[in-house]
């Protein structure tokens, strides 16, 4: 049986005590939200915070509402909350979607958005229990010199596995944090960094409170596929997110690609807008803009699961969502 480390539970009532809190603590303290990923990963003693601040009851972090033209998801709502809410699924169906393929129902009722987008990386040599791990000499991303990826250099390739930041990019969602030094807004699109120790810009104080998706994005075509062994529970391993602005005749105003489960952070498929923008998207543009997908991921082995196969299915999965997108 694996046993948590010892840890103190803060159970603050408002974003200000937990954020002063977490600077009492600093270094030994970590948000906690549904807990389903970081209480396994507490588990394998990837994390042995000394104190642990939770931040579901946090009034403030809750609601799904329309303000200032921008739906304003609270990063406590669950995933259960967001696939079934009636304005996500009117106007963003992919992110409705995407919440919805997350894990399994008993997860989705307890993981909240919040803890999606601020999810660690994954690795088949990183997600082991400190004895397996202590057996290979550990990893670079938490106690040892090197990377059983790539073999060489300081960066770590662990697999960014969420499935809903690839969505929420192609809808230009924002990303409110606040920590010590005050609030600010990042972009999905810029909140993750291309290194799998710490993958984000948000700063170990920072709380993510809430997510603006702009309600102008709910006029784009959208679609979302998901790649995974099995059809429940499994992260994915290839998650493409597509959405796209059409004229009333169907020719593309613009378009945007991103896709994870690959590398340390979601990546924007380059040059689609090249390909498609002023044509109706349809088998001839879907399989230049695959093609291309094809041609800019490069899976490491960084899952267990073959990179050759993976890689050959970013077109099946990249054709399948477009299909729906010009279907729409
Ligand atoms: C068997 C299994 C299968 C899974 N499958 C998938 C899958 O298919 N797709 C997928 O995307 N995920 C999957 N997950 C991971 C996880 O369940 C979800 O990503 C979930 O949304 C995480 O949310 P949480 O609230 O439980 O996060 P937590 O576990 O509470 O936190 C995760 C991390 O985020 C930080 N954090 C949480 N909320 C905030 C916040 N508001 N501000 C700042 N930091 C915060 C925590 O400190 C921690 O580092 C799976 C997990 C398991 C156990
Ligand atoms: S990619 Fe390399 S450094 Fe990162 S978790 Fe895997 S083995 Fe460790």
């Amino acid at each position: 049986m694996l046993r948590l480390p010892p840890y103190r539970y803060h159970r603050p009532g408002r974003v200000e005590d937990a954020v002063s809190l977490m600077g009492e603590h600093i270094g030994d303290a970590m948000y906690i939200a549904g807990g389903t990923d970081l209480v396994p990963n507490m588990k394998h003693r990837l994390f042995e915070p000394g104190h642990l601040i939770a931040l579901k009851g946090i009034a403030a972090l809750r609601g799904i509402r329309e303000q200032d033209g921008a739906l304003r998801i609270g990063a406590a709502e669950t995933l259960t909350a967001v696939a079934s809410d009636a304005r996500v699924r009117q106007y963003f169906p992919a992110l409705a979607r995407a919440a919805a393929h997350v894990a399994g129902p008993q997860l989705r009722n307890a993981g909240t958005i919040g803890g999606n987008v601020c999810l660690d990386t994954r690795c088949t040599y990183y997600n082991q229990t400190a004895f397996w791990r202590q057996a290979l000499g550990y990893c670079l991303k938490k106690d040892g010199e090197v990377c059983h990826v790539t073999k060489v250099g300081r960066k770590c390739v662990a697999a960014h596995s969420a499935d809903t930041p690839p969505v929420l990019m192609t809808l230009d969602a924002v990303a409110v944090l606040e920590g010590t030094e005050g609030r600010r807004e990042v972009p999905v699109r810029d909140f993750f960094v291309a290194d799998g120790i710490a993958n984000s810009r948000r700063a170990p104080d920072e709380i993510l409170t809430e997510l603006l998706i702009p309600l102008e994005a709910a006029s784009r075509r959208q679609g979302y596929a998901k790649l995974r062994q099995r059809r429940s529970i499994d992260f994915p391993l290839l998650t493409v997110a597509v959405a796209a602005d059409c004229d009333p005749d169907g020719a593309v105003r613009t378009i945007e690609g991103v896709v994870t489960g690959l590398g340390s952070r979601p990546r924007v498929l380059s040059g689609w807008a090249d390909a498609a923008v002023g044509r109706i998207l349809d088998a001839e543009v879907i399989e230049e803009l695959a093609a291309r997908a094809h041609r800019q991921c490069h899976p490491l082995e960084n899952i267990i699961v073959d990179p050759e196969w993976r890689r050959a299915m970013v077109p099946v999965y990249v054709r399948r969502v477009l299909e729906e997108v010009s279907a729409a």
